[in-house]
């Protein structure tokens, strides 16, 4: 397999492309939504709408289309990660229709992203009270009913579920079990539109970070969703279930929605770096400014303390960016990568925490004041080793691919 590490000419215009809508629309206005933490930011929303949507490559496109996924999302998170999150686009929601969904549900809940009307949003709501990384605990129950599955529970901390549960036109997609017995096997993901009664928004969580992201949490009571809203099908498998039979039908259950995160993990790794960046970047200017600017080729035994700092963090970015390159490349190629999704999610989480760290190391007071965003890009940084499975999470997933046993083995 031949392996290039050069971006095609069009990712690296669509670099070019993505880093002045940062630049010109998303840092100017990164610093206010950060302070004023549930304001929707309209001039942001407004601009992508009407401007920003239509220039994203498209997943499935020739040549390096998921790579550019990334690349994109690594420079508006260069601009500003919550306000990135709180574009109105599918999100998690619309990777799980397109991972798990059939030809009509993509068309009926996708195509408005593409339409005149006004902007909409979609999310995912798998986490609860009882079930973060442990998802198979989900309590949300779903009953069918006549035409109709009935959704009871409560979901905390789903990003951009204002939006999804609130405008008309978006969907929150919903991780519900239909049979508690079977454990994973019966667990689906329905796609509930915004305005379904039953739907409510119970509250907006209070962050550290990405604070201009709406994390919501939604109430379900009695929300009815007609058949035609489940993803995949609805047969379950208990556990022991032979492989023939998981094979033959709703193997796009639990299965299908976990499949998600391969697609999504490397977009988190790429909003990781993107992070990352800005703070690399904001450091080199200073130390520009201030004469100070690191000797990369200065010998080990004469490198200063500082050198030393940045060449580990600049070391630390790229590794981030090629593994996330790597995953996204081999989405691109159909491959499976759910192995190398983990790897480039755990080592941006990290990688982008101890980063942002060191900057406000070593810019000083300049690097804990607010007149300098640094200080927000740590706080906005964590995230990324939380969301889409925890730091421990991924080297779970990447321990049991390497040794090759099941999670039941390993957990
Ligand atoms: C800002 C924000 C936005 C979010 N957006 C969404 C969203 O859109 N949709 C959604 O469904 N969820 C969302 N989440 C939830 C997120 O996915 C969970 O917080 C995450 O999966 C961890 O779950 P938990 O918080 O219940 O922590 P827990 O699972 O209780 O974990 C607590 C700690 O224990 C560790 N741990 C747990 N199990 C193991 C294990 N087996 N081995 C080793 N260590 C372990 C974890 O790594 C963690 O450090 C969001 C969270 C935040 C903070």
């Amino acid at each position: 397999m031949a392996i290039s590490f050069e971006p095609s000419e069009a990712t690296k215009q669509a670099r070019a492309h993505f880093h002045s809508i940062a630049r010109e629309q998303l840092r100017p206005i990164s610093r206010r939504y950060d302070d004023q933490e549930h304001d929707l930011p309209t001039e942001w929303v407004d601009w992508y709408w009407r401007n920003g949507r239509g220039q994203a490559p498209q997943v499935d496109g020739p040549s390096d289309g998921f790579v550019q996924v990334c690349v994109q999302t690594e420079e508006l998170c260069w601009g500003d990660a919550g306000l990135y999150l709180r574009t109105p686009f599918a999100g998690l929601g619309g990777s799980a229709v397109l991972a798990a969904g059939n030809s009509e549900q993509k068309q009926r809940f996708l195509s408005v992203f593409q339409g005149d009307g006004h902007p909409v949003w979609g999310a995912m709501a798998i986490t609860e009270p009882q079930a973060g990384s442990d998802s198979a605990n989900i309590q949300t129950t779903a009953e069918r009913d006549g035409d109709d599955w009935v959704l009871n529970g409560t979901k905390i901390f789903c990003t951009g579920g204002e939006g999804a549960s609130q405008i008309e036109g978006g969907f929150v997609v919903v991780w519900a079990t239909i049979d508690r017995s079977a454990g994973r096997g019966g667990i689906k993901a329905f796609v509930v539109p915004a305005g379904t009664k039953g739907m409510t928004l119970v509250g907006l969580e209070n962050k550290l970070g990405i604070r201009a992201s709406d994390t919501a949490t939604l109430r379900f009571e009695n929300c009815r969703v007609p058949t035609g809203n489940l993803l995949g099908s609805a047969e379950v498998h208990k556990k022991g279930a032979n492989k023939d039979a998981k094979a033959k039908g709703g193997g796009k259950g639990f299965k299908g929605a976990m499949a998600t995160f391969d697609a999504s993990r490397p977009i988190v790794a790429a909003m990781a770096v993107g992070v990352g960046r800005a703070a690399l970047d904001c450091v080199l200017e200073t130390l520009d400014r201030e004469g100070a600017t690191p000797r990369y080729d200065a010998p080990p035994t004469e490198q200063t303390a500082l050198e030393r700092d940045v060449i580990e963090m600049e070391a630390e970015l790229q590794a981030a960016r090629l593994l996330t390159w790597r995953a996204a490349a081999m989405m691109n190629q159909g491959r499976p990568n759910n192995l190398e999704a983990s790897m480039a999610k755990a080592k941006a989480g990290l990688a982008v925490t101890h980063i942002t760290q060191k900057a406000v190391e070593l810019l000083g007071p300049g690097g804990y004041s607010k007149k300098l965003l640094v200080e927000k890009w740590m706080r906005d940084a964590k995230i990324n080793d939380i969301f889409e499975g925890t730091q421990q999470i991924n080297q779970l997933i990447v321990a049991r691919r390497i040794l090759d046993y099941p999670s039941g083995m390993l957990r």
